[in-house]
């Protein structure tokens, strides 16, 4: 068993229901063992790594198990959109992230249709960035562990379970540890998602890619041609350089096979004869792997005090390069949420919000990639609808919808009836201290006041107020959650005292 660091009673809000399904009492709370950690998180992906982060600005005890010894070396170049460049932000990450990739324009993302970005998207953060995915990974782990996070690397989580005062994680090595509430941030195969007997439904992958480094037997130049020859077929097709003689290789698998089993070179070979009619002399991998385009998405994110996020809860084809993107900014909207329920303050329903602002979020990142699939095929009537598509998107509204969805920026939260920035991201505004994101670091609320006439009273030591009759608002007031939603744009004291009971419950004595 792991040594325990704290041993504490939970606050009396943190009790959960004793009807949820996988609730079971095993033990009367005098014969469990303590709650050693506040959060178990299986898995340090970018989704775990960043929901860890979150937890420990607000001082929960924080455990990530990952199940692979090592940050994994595969190299998937991601592209962070727009609305995960603001996270960065507001968590003071985002100039330590552009160091180690490449800016490109925001546009062209949408089933890679060649249209440029809309003029005076609403950010100050209009581009892609493009970075290797286990760059980011390494980052957000840092950053983590900065902050006091622990990550247990060759611990996989191999069965849970749960009672009404917190959950018994069993490794596979038979180790139990006890956490308040556990989070499954353990990918697309979650074994906390199967463990919890959570519907999956959605569509099967109808096709597999093949995706690699290797080095090649054949000049660039011969490379080059037959990549852009196929590549405007518009099928996952490429070989790019990747220095020092290897190549980043992608080619289309034979069919759906098992994709728990990586595939070998000469599938690899066989596959590039088959495509381009040569292999192009491939040799000596570095590794090799695939992928599928299995649309999935979780029932419930939630079974008592158990959640799931990121991959775990959702998968869907690459295209548009959105996947990291969703799970990083669930992670976001779940941390400050369930640190408010460890910390105790957390209004009643607010755990449950989770779910029900993040999985309409995911429908609709499901429903888009399964658009843009069709608009990839190379069958008549979907090139037909593409090229029409192609032809609308020249109306300045339809592009900006598009990249809206694809970048995150056009999510707006259900918080009721209100004007229309209500539930929306605040983008990041020229205030007298400098800019809005560098006043969110520490995640918490902000009360942004151009009348400098009202008070967080009760609320300071989880809100801030900055009056600043300067600020770029065009309303009188707004409160921000610490994920930058907007929660309440008002003038009255009385409506915004309602507003932060609401968000961040009853007020300090
Ligand atoms: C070819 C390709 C290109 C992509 N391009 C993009 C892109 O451009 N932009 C984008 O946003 N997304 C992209 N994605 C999707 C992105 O890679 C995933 O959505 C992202 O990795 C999900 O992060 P996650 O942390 O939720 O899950 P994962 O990254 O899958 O991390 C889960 C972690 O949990 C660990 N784990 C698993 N089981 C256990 C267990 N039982 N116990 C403990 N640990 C466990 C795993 O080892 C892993 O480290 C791409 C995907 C592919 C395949």
């Amino acid at each position: 068993m792991h040594s325990s660091q704290f041993t504490v009673e939970p606050p009396s809000n943190d009790r959960v229901e004793r009807d949820v399904p996988g609730l079971r009492s095993p033990a009367s709370g005098a014969d469990r063992a303590p709650l050693t950690y506040d959060v178990i998180i299986a898995g340090c992906g970018p989704t775990g790594a960043m929901l860890a982060a979150e937890l420990r600005l607000h001082d929960v005890r924080v455990l990530v198990l990952e199940k692979e010894t090592e940050p994994k070396s595969f190299v998937r170049i991601v592209g962070l959109h727009i609305r995960s460049l603001e996270l960065m932000a507001m968590r003071g990450l985002l100039d330590r992230i552009l160091e180690h990739g490449r800016q490109r324009p925001a546009g062209g993302f949408f089933a890679a249709i060649n249209k440029p970005a809309p003029k005076g998207l609403d950010s100050a953060y209009a581009y892609l960035l493009g970075i290797p995915q286990p760059v980011i990974e390494r980052l957000l782990e840092e950053h983590a562990i900065g902050l006091g996070a622990q990550v247990r690397r060759g611990c996989a989580v191999a069965g849970f379970e749960q009672d009404d005062e917190g959950v018994t994680v069993e490794l596979a090595d038979g180790e139990q540890l006890r956490s308040r509430y556990l989070i499954g941030c353990d990918g697309g195969r979650s074994t906390v998602r199967k463990l919890l007997g959570v519907g999956f439904p959605g569509e099967p992958s109808r096709t597999e890619t093949l995706m690699g480094e290797m080095e090649v037997g054949v000049p660039q130049e011969e490379i080059a041609a037959k990549v852009a020859e196929i590549g405007a077929t518009r099928q996952p097709f490429w070989l790019r350089p990747f220095g020092k003689g290897i190549y980043s290789v992608v080619v289309p698998a034979a069919g759906v096979g098992d994709r728990a089993e990586p595939p070998t070179l000469d599938e690899f070979k066989q596959q590039l004869r088959t495509i381009a009619g040569t292999d192009f002399g491939v040799h000596s991998p570095r590794w090799l792997s695939r992928f599928g385009d299995a649309t999935r998405l979780a029932e419930r994110y939630r079974v008592g005090r158990v959640l799931l996020a990121g991959d775990a809860a959702h998968i869907h084809p690459p295209t548009g390069g959105q996947g990291l993107n969703l799970g990083v900014q669930d992670a976001f909207n779940l941390g400050w949420k369930l640190a408010a329920q460890i910390r105790g303050w957390a209004p009643d329903t607010l755990l449950d919000t989770y779910q029900a602002e993040r999985h309409p979020v995911a429908e609709d990142v499901l429903d888009n990639t399964r658009a843009q699939m069709e608009l990839l095929s190379t069958e008549p009537g979907p090139r037909a609808v593409r090229r029409l598509l192609t032809e609308l998107m020249d109306f300045d509204e339809v592009n900006r919808r598009l990249i809206e969805k694809i970048t995150a920026i056009g999510i707006r939260y259900d918080f009721g009836a209100g004007p229309d920035l209500l539930g929306r991201r605040l983008r990041d505004i020229d205030v007298k201290q400098g800019h809005l994101y560098g006043l969110l670091h520490r995640g918490r609320g902000l009360l942004l006041d151009r009348t400098e006439r009202l008070t967080v009273g009760g609320w300071s030591d989880r809100v801030d107020h900055l009056a600043d009759p300067t600020a770029a608002l065009e309303v009188p007031c707004v409160l921000l959650r610490p994920d930058g939603h907007v929660a309440w744009i008002g003038d009255d004291q009385q409506d915004l005292d309602d507003h932060l009971s609401r968000w961040f419950g009853k007020p300090a004595d």
